[in-house]
């Protein structure tokens, strides 16, 4: 399931069949699993949808061999598409906002992308902006658009669900999964759903983010430190259908810290703030099940570790708290 047992042609073959592996910290009568994405070649859950997207354009002519590709991103999504834009023989430009992981620019850079950075308070929808206008500006070139292509949540429903279901023979019973784009929980949630009506979805966003304010809850907007997931501005996270989830868990910068902390400890996951976070909501869902609150399907969480630690070792993501998020 999780192993590449024959010799593979290209790197764009190790993408995905990623580990699912027990978390030990919840109740023991609810079983709670992570799918490891770090196990892909780009180290993160992003090559996936870098591999699926381009891989569908291309086939829809929507771009063309040559063509370049340009997408405003956190980091882990350029990381992917530019390792499948390389071995597909495109040309990758990335939008950066100015506060993402240097180790994340670094890399993309390694694999041939060029980068631009965007100031950090224009937030996600300034990126958003500039890479249209580069691509208005060049021919042949196209915008993913991670934020509202559907081929990001179709990547998740063709891939990483079916892998959970499998390893799990469908006996799953919640599925919680910290919301960027959303395509990732989008993608597990039409897939659990179709399985069981009511499988338990929830949607992981950082305290001081703005999603729970989709299912009607009350939210404040706020910084945050957690990387990768949350968000200022419902508008542009086009994907996310309330319709889907259940609930939306709000997770503090000190409760991912802390499980950070201990994911490593205890349990030998090198994994960053947005993993912490989704452990954090996956054992409140788990607790909610074991105390009789919730009702599922079967008494198993899962959850999706996106990316690891290592990419965040210049944010002092080891350090005490008050490093990690002066
Ligand atoms: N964690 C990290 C570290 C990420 O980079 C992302 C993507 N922004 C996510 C979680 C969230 O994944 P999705 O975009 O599928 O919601």
């Amino acid at each position: 399931m999780t192993t590449h047992e024959r010799p593979l042609d290209s790197v764009l073959e190790t993408i995905g069949r990623t580990p699912l592996v027990r978390v030990h910290d919840g109740p023991d009568e609810v079983r709670i699993y992570a799918k490891l994405e770090s196990f892909n070649p780009g180290a993160s859950v992003k090559d996936r949808i870098g591999r699926y997207m381009l891989e569908r354009m291309l086939e829809r002519e929507e771009i063309s061999p040559g063509g370049t590709v340009i997408e405003p991103t956190a980091g882990n999504t350029g990381i992917g598409l530019a390792i499948a834009a390389q071995q597909l023989g495109l040309e990758a430009i990335f939008v950066v906002p100015e506060r993402f992981s240097v180790e994340k620019q670094q890399l993309m850079d390694a694999l041939g992308a060029e980068i631009i950075n965007t100031p950090t308070d224009a937030g996600m929808g300034g990126a958003i902006d500039r890479a249209h206008e580069l691509a208005a500006e060049l021919d042949d070139a196209v915008v993913p658009q991670q934020f509202s292509n559907p081929l990001n949540t179709e990547a998740h429903y063709e891939t990483t669900a079916p892998e959970i279901y499998d390893a799990l023979d469908g006996e799953v019973g919640a599925v919680v999964a910290g919301c960027g784009t959303a395509g990732t929980l989008m993608g597990l949630a039409r897939y659990a759903l179709e399985v069981h009506d009511d499988t338990h979805v929830g949607a992981v966003e950082p305290h001081g983010s703005l999603y729970g304010e989709l299912l009607g809850d009350d939210r404040e907007e706020g910084e945050y430190k957690i990387e990768g997931i949350g968000t200022h501005d419902t508008d542009t996270n086009e994907l996310f259908d309330p319709g889907l989830v259940d609930a939306v868990y709000s997770v503090s910068d000190r409760e991912a810290h802390d499980e950070l902390r201990r994911l490593a400890r205890e349990e030998g996951h090198l994994v960053a703030s947005s993993a912490a976070a989704a452990s954090v909501a996956a054992k409140r869902v788990a607790r909610s099940i074991a105390d009789g609150k919730l009702e599922t399907p079967h008494e198993t969480v899962v959850t999706v570790f996106p990316d690891s630690s290592e990419r965040y070792l210049s944010k002092e993501i080891y350090r005490s708290f008050e490093a990690w998020s002066s």
